[in-house]
Parts: structure tokens; sequence; C-alpha cells
């Protein structure tokens, strides 16, 4: 269940003017009062050991603090990867209190990293969406052992030492008192199994390097601040571990004249003065090839021309944004002398230049919102 993440000073209980001697004495008091070792089986207090320690772990970064107390939560990268996880309350811990609190590790095989792929695409890819062969390289399950890393033939045997349970227990003296530490079992590192003949393709690792193609679809619309998971794409375990995910993000190439605003897509359409007075009918690029846009006569420099439906579909809902043209009156810097004599003409008649008509900065703040 995903919950609203709670502030950092608060779940620490300190002051957001706390000095580093303050942190670490909120952090040793609540870290020893939620140890999961002290509440067996207590989520509640599981939750709280762990949102202690991520609190702590970025007040104790001086720059890590710097960024939360200027950006907030959203500071510290993508929320889903790379997050602050159980594991890592426990590692805070050990190394805070030198080891002595103990940790349960899961036993059986780890599981395969995470990948990350960043994948260049065209403008136009990005619009419309498109399907893309990709090259991963990455850990791939080993084809002589089926990922065992037992020469074929053979099998991994149980460990002695822990009777295959990959644990082995400890009456320790922590500074909970006295109390039992359960341990990954050091001889098969916590996999229950021991490899008595390693597979020779492996080297008993059950995995091997190799370059998987994989399709990607490229989804209509995307940016790139969308990631795509592909569950069960990333690496392949050691010895049969589970496969971890592959990540996918895009990098748009530029347009040559359109740029992106969200679901719109602004173009500077460039007229001449007498185009902007008498009004003209204009070809102008959209990504869906040329479009005609009629000037209308008395157009005022960064008057924005609307293109309906012309823009990037939204990723989720499909439904396109517009193409805004914003006018740009182009003024003549060289004049011929027969120009000149023109201008200077029309400069007689004229007089005054007419007033900036009002809402021109309201027209551009709304192309350039989102
Ligand atoms: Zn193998
Ligand atoms: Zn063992």
């Amino acid at each position: 269940m995903a919950t609203v993440k709670r502030d950092y000073y608060e779940v620490l209980g300190v002051e957001r003017s706390a000095d580093a001697a303050d942190l670490k004495k909120a952090y040793r008091k609540l870290a020893m009062e939620f140890h999961p070792d002290r509440n067996q089986g207590d989520k509640t207090a599981e939750q709280r050991f762990k949102e202690v320690g991520e609190a702590y772990s970025v007040l104790s970064d001086p720059q890590k603090r710097q960024r939360y107390d200027t950006f907030g939560h959203a500071a510290n990268g993508a929320p889903d990867l790379g997050g602050f996880s159980f594991d890592s309350a426990f590692d805070l811990f050990d190394m805070f209190f030198g080891g002595a609190g103990g940790r349960r590790r899961q036993s059986g095989p780890q599981p395969g990293a995470d990948l990350r792929l960043g994948v260049d695409i065209t403008f136009e890819e990005a619009v419309f969406g498109a399907t893309r062969t990709v090259e991963v390289p990455r850990k791939g399950t080993c084809g002589e052992c089926d990922g065992s890393g037992a020469a074929p033939g053979t099998q991994a045997v149980p460990c002695p030492d822990c009777r295959g349970s990959g644990q082995v227990r400890r009456q320790v003296q922590s500074i909970f008192g006295q109390m039992v530490n359960v341990s990954a079992c050091p001889h098969c590192r916590g996999e229950g199994r021991i490899i008595e003949q390693p597979c020779v393709t492996c080297r008993g690792q059950g995995r091997v390097d190799e370059r998987q193609r994989l399709d990607i679809t490229i989804p209509p619309g995307v940016d790139e601040d969308v990631t795509l998971r592909y569950a069960g794409q990333g690496e392949a375990g050691p010895r049969g571990g589970a496969r971890g995910d592959l990540y996918v993000g895009f990098r748009i190439a530029p347009h040559p004249s359109l740029v992106r605003r969200g679901a719109d897509l602004l173009y500077e359409l460039a007229v001449s003065v007498p185009q902007a007075v008498l009004g003209d009918r204009i070809t102008v690029p959209t990504v869906s090839g040329e479009h005609q846009v009629d000037v209308p006569p008395g157009t005022q420099h960064g008057k924005i021309l609307k293109i309906a439906g012309m823009g990037v579909p939204h990723v989720r809902s499909g439904r396109r944004g517009d193409q805004l043209c914003i006018v740009h009156v182009a003024v003549p810097t060289h004049l011929s002398a027969s120009d000149r004599e023109l201008y200077d003409k029309l400069g007689q008649r004229e007089g005054k230049p007419a007033e900036v008509k009002k809402g021109f900065f309201d027209a551009l703040k709304d192309a350039f919102r989102g």
C-alpha cells in the first residue's frame, strides 16, 4: 500500500535546526526502540525502524540534508528505484552500532540486479510511438548447467554446516542483552547448498555474460521522465537466483523547428511586416506533415495561432495537445533605397504606433504553461 512519506525531522522527533549530535542521539534511541529483534513480528515497529533509518541516512549527510530542506522528498530521485530498503536500515544500524544488533539475512540464492537502459529515439518516435529492438548486455542464466552452477550430471548438495537452511544461529551478547543471532551461513553464503563440481562454462556462478535482444514498445507521447519496467528482464541471480527487472528510459532527439511543452508543440512562425499587416496563408511544419496557417490581417507580434490536435498525445489518455504557432514579426534591418522611401512615406502617414493590445502577455503565459 502506498503511503505519504512523513517529514524526516518529524520521524526523528527533532527540530529543523538539529545538529549532528542531536540527530545521532535521536536515531540511536529510536533505532533501538523499533529494532525488529526487540519487536518480534510487529509490522508497525518494522516500518518505523526502516523509516527512522531512512530519515537518519538523509539528514546525517549534509549534502542530502540540504537538498531535502530545499526540495523535500522529491529531492532524492525516483522513489521506486534504489529507494531505502529494509536491508539498508539494517546496514545502517550495523554501521552505527558496530554490527552488534545482528541482522537476519534471507536464505537461498541472491536475486539478480535491476538494470537501467537509456534508449535514443527520434522526436517523431516519442510523439507517435514505435517498436525498437535493443540489445541488453546482462548476466544471463548459464545454459550449460541451467543456472544451477553445478556441472551437468551433478547436483548441488545441502550445506553440511547449516543443514541446508542457509542460516546459522549463535548466542551473542548484543546491545539488547543475551540473544540469538541468526545470520547467513558463511560456508554456503546463505544459499543452503554447496556445489562440489562447478560447471566449467560459468565457473559455478550459474550465469554468463549475454547480450539479450529485446523488443521495446515506445508508447506514443513518451517523455524523458517516463520509465518503463520490464519485470524479470534484469540480471539473472547467481546459482538460480531470481531475475532482476529492467528499467527503460528514453533520450529524445530535438526537432529542428518544434519545441515540446508537455502535450503541446511550440513553433516560432516568422512573418514579414507586410504579411502581419495584410494577412497571409503560410505553410508550417507539424509532426504530421505540412499545414496551412491563416495569418489574419493586423496580426501582432507574439500572437498565438493554434493548430488544434496537432500536438503530442498524452502518454496515458492518448488525447493530443495542440501546436501553438507564435508569431514573430521579422522587422527588416537592411533596406534598399526604394524600401526606405516606402517606409518613410508610411511613417509620415501613421504617426504614433497603435497601442499594444492588452492580453499579449497573458496569451504568452498561456502558451508556455505546463
Ligand atoms: Zn553453468
Ligand atoms: Zn550453509
